[in-house]
């Protein structure tokens, strides 16, 4: 087990970037196959899930626990196997050359043979009064996690995408009605959710509707929504039990732009083996998933990068690897021992 009081190595064996589920998880693996990981948390220290009320979907806590909790659970468990954790943001990496290097906004300097990329994701916010003090409160960005609570309530889902109306479907499950309000007067979402949403009792559409302030009770969970038409400017109140917000879902990607591949929504693209374009570099949870979005699956995610980049560090010593301060190039030459190289194309800044 390694001493996390000891002091870092020149160059780093891997560095994890983020303390989301994904993050603390890879840290957890790579600690334990003795690489000595160090982790930066972020500014938002636990990811998404330090701001959920309750997680009730994670296996293994049958009576749930708060995501506070459980990002101190995780990283109790990862600390216990020597990971290393600095309360740090990143600011830069620098990739064109190994091995590579990560500076912080507290102006350190790092270098590392390899990366976990846990950077995740952040819902795209109303930016309402009472969004903020109701979330976890009636306030949800996540009907799979939350919908369970709102059996036989009335809920609305804001939004008009493929998320808001397939979520606003998984809704009916358990609402006795679901309003979806869009501040249009079409959806976005494809013909075929569309067309289920139609044909679904359950919902109902106010269209050329936006929210614009959120209401709690004196309990403190949503009462209801202000509202305003926008052709008319209309202002009103629909009642509700809660309100989930699908208006758009943003991964934290500002690191890795001209520098990684990612997809049209900014996502980093990832093999099965969590892969990115660039050897070395693996990424983990919602910075590369925009399906699943859940603890488990980021978990699942995290522990899949560590396992790689355990193997493919293995595979640099193996290979005889002595390298610094070299030209990546070279490096992804030297690195051709990793099957579906020739699927990479090499992204320097
Ligand atoms: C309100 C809410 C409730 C939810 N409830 C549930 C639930 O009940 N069950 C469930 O399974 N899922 C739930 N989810 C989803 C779940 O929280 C996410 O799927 C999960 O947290 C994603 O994990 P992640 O590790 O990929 O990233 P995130 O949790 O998004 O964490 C990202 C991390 O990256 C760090 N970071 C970002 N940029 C930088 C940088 N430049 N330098 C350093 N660090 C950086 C951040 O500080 C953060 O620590 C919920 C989500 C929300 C928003």
């Amino acid at each position: 087990m390694a001493d996390n009081k000891s002091p870092r190595p020149a160059v780093e064996e891997t560095i994890i970037i983020g303390s989301g589920p994904a993050g603390w998880t890879a840290g957890l693996y790579t600690a334990r196959a003795n690489l000595n990981p160090l982790l930066i948390t972020g500014n938002d220290y636990g990811g998404q899930v330090s701001i959920t009320y309750e997680v009730e979907n994670y296996p293994g806590f049958p009576e749930a626990l708060s995501g506070p909790e459980l990002v101190e659970k995780m990283k109790e468990q990862a600390e216990k196997f020597g990971l290393t954790v600095e309360y740090d943001h990143v600011t830069e990496i620098v990739i064109d050359q190994h091995p590579f290097v990560v500076r912080t906004a507290s102006g350190k300097e790092y270098k590392a043979k390899s990366l976990i990329l846990c950077t995740g994701a952040r819902p795209r916010y109303l930016g309402v009064p009472g969004e903020k003090e109701l979330t976890g409160k009636g306030v949800s960005y996540c009907a799979t996690c939350d919908g369970f609570f709102f059996r036989g309530k009335e809920l609305v889902v804001v939004g008009g995408g493929d998320s808001a109306v397939e979520e606003a479907l998984f809704l009916t499950k358990f609402a006795t009605k679901v309003r979806i309000l869009h501040r249009r007067d079409e959806l976005r979402a494809s013909k075929i959710l569309r067309d289920r949403a139609f044909a679904n009792e359950k919902i109902e559409f106010v269209w050329n509707t936006v929210v614009t302030a959120i209401n709690g009770g004196e309990g403190a969970s949503v009462t209801g929504v202000i509202t305003k038409n926008t052709i008319t400017g209309e202002v009103g109140e629909l009642k509700t039990d809660g309100v989930f917000v699908y208006i758009g879902h943003l991964p934290n990607n500002d690191l890795y732009h001209s520098k990684l591949h990612m997809d049209e929504d900014g996502h980093l693209i990832t093999d099965k083996k969590m892969r990115t374009n660039v050897a070395g570099i693996f990424a983990a949870g919602e910075i590369q998933d925009k399906v699943f979005k859940q603890v488990a699956t980021s978990v699942g995610q995290g522990c899949a990068a560590a396992m790689q980049t355990e193997k493919f560090l293995a595979d640099l010593d193996a290979e005889g690897y002595h390298g610094a301060g070299v030209d990546v190039r070279e490096f992804q030459e030297f690195c051709s021992f990793t099957p579906q190289r020739a699927e990479r194309e090499l992204v320097v800044a």
